[in-house]
Order: C-alpha cells, then structure tokens, then sequence
C-alpha cells in the first residue's frame, strides 16, 4: 500500500482520514514527523491554507503529502469563522472555548433559517515541493442553540447536517463519513487519482 502523510498534528482529522482511505494508503500524519514543523496559515482561503501546508511538508518528506483545511463558515456571520475557525475564540482556544463563542455570536439569531452553516474543506496534494491537485468539499446544515452529543471534534456538536435529525456529535462516524466536507473532497481526490496510473 502507497505511504501518504497528512500534514496535520490533529488527530481526530487523521482518524477520519484512515477511515476513509485505508484500502488504498497507508495514512500517516505529523505526529509521525516531529522534525517537519507546521507553517503559518496566512492564506485568505481554506485552499490556500491547504497550499501552504501541503507545500511546506512536502519539502520535507519524500512521498505524498495531502493537506486539509476546512472549517465552519455561518451566513449570518457573513461566513465567519471561516479559516479562522480552529482559534476563533482566541489563539490558544480548545474547540469548547470555540463553541461557547460561537453560540455567543449567534444568540439573537433563534430561527433555523437563519443559522445556516456549511462545512467546507479544500485538500491539496503535492509531492516533492510541487502541488499536484486541489480538491473541495462542503456540507451544508444548521446549527443548533446548544451542544447535543460528545462524538466528533470542532463544531460537530452543534451541527445538523441537512437530510438529518442529530448533530454530527450524535450522529455515528460512518455517517459523518458518508456525507461530510472532508469525505466529498475525498471523493474528488479519488476521481482525479482513478486518471494517474503513476501516483
Ligand atoms: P485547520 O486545522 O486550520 O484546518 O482548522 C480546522 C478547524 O475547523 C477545526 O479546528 C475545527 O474547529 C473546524 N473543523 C474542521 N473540520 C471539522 C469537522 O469535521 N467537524 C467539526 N469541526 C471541524
């Protein structure tokens, strides 16, 4: 099986990535590979971002690198939190520090319409200091007042995604799978590897 690093330290984006390609690659991550530092996230896009990570770690290892950066982006907050989403209550903020945040900015808006939110992911490949692909994904669903359910990571709790009743927090990994940001991304990324015999 093919080696593949993911250019990330979080481990429950690794887990999902296992999941989703443990028929075709040995998925690995930065955990493996304390020496490769992470880069800064300047980027304005999730796709940019992706770039910098992918860039950075593949200049310094021999193989596959995929990078993921995705987050949260909620119309009423005129799509924030966006790239900002994983220290959107602050630099140094856990994931529950980001959800009292972001329920904070959200209490005047009680109506389902109008916490709209998606999910979105851009995944770039590169191999050797060069890009090789950039492939996205996105799941749209509202979010709830309060937490329901302690699966997931991020803003899982909080998020009902369309076509269904629970919170990505409740509802179970194979179905966040079936349907998430991350795994349409995924499935483009497969598309475009079903053309490249040589990767
Ligand atoms: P990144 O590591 O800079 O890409 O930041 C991603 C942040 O977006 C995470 O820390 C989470 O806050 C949020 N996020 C991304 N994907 C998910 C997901 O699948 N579920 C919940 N939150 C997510």
């Amino acid at each position: 099986m093919s080696p593949l690093l993911i250019a990330t330290k979080n481990a429950h984006k690794t887990q999902e990535f296992r999941a989703l390609l443990a028929s075709r690659f040995a998925v690995t991550d930065l955990c493996a590979q304390p020496e490769i530092p992470a880069p800064e996230e300047t980027g304005r896009t999730f796709a940019e971002n992706a770039g910098i990570k992918a860039l950075s770690a593949s200049k310094q290892f021999a193989g596959l690198v995929l990078a993921d950066d995705s987050g949260l982006c909620v119309d009423a907050l005129r799509g924030a939190p966006g790239v900002h989403s994983a220290r959107y209550a602050g630099p140094s903020a856990s994931d529950a520090d980001n959800r009292a945040h972001l329920l904070s900015e959200l209490a005047a808006y009680s109506e389902a319409h109008q916490r709209r939110a998606r999910f979105q992911c851009a995944l770039v490949l590169a191999r050797d200091g060069q890009l090789l692909g950039v492939f996205q994904g996105a799941v749209e669903g509202v979010l709830l007042g309060r937490e329901q359910g302690e699966g997931g990571f991020g803003y899982d709790s909080l998020f009902v995604p369309d076509g269904h009743e629970a919170s990505f927090g409740v509802l179970p990994p194979q179905v966040k799978n079936a349907i998430s940001h991350r795994s349409r991304a995924l499935e483009a990324f497969e598309r475009w590897l079903a053309g490249q015999p040589f990767v």
